[in-house]
């Protein structure tokens, strides 16, 4: 019992740490909450989604068992479940174990495709955010509907998108997926 007294209800400050140092200690699924915990987390950013996104706590339960990374991968089949004949590697590629790690950043079958388009679509609301806040677009369309255009410019900024930067010295990744410019102060991020 938390409470001072036996018979009183915790609060939900007492309640909710309970259930945190519980979902900490276990060995297979206290992934997710050791993650956050890190000291280069900003915690409260990284749990905004739930309070903010509207979503059913079905589906927030959910997306919080891939980082805790207790979805029923191949691999977690073979060496969780123990289930006798089965395969543990991925499914795609057949090259490495089928873990939540494997599918979302280290497949070779995925990365030309999903990641890819997951990564631009990042980069588009990041696009739309700058594009507005620089009075460069009065566009208002849901991020999903943006279609960001290569060049964007007023008196102010521009704004370029997949634009090759020329460098004084050869580096491997010169091409940005978006360049603003401030022009008065010609300094760009
Ligand atoms: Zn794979």
């Amino acid at each position: 019992m938390v409470g001072a007294n036996a018979n009183e209800l915790p609060t939900d400050e007492e309640y909710n740490n309970k259930v945190n140092r519980q979902w900490s200690q276990k060995a297979l699924h206290g992934r997710h909450p050791y993650d956050l915990s890190q000291q280069y987390v900003d915690t409260e950013a990284s749990n905004k989604w739930l309070t903010n996104a509207d979503l059913f706590a079905e589906t927030e339960s959910f997306l919080t068992a891939i980082p805790d990374q207790v979805i029923v991968t191949r691999n977690y089949k073979k060496c969780v479940l123990k289930q006798p004949d089965t395969e543990g590697l991925c499914r795609r590629c057949g090259k490495e174990l089928e873990t939540i790690k494997h599918i979302t950043a280290a497949c070779e079958q995925l990365a030309p495709t999903e990641y890819v388009k997951r990564h631009d679509g990042r980069a588009k609301i990041i696009h739309q955010k700058l594009a507005e806040a620089a009075q460069l677009i009065d566009d208002k369309s849901p991020y999903y509907k943006y279609t960001p255009a290569n060049v964007l410019d007023n008196e102010n900024f521009k704004l370029y998108r997949n634009r090759n930067i020329l460098t004084d010295k050869t580096i491997p990744f010169n091409r940005s997926d978006i360049t603003f410019m401030n022009k008065k102060t010609k300094k760009p991020f």
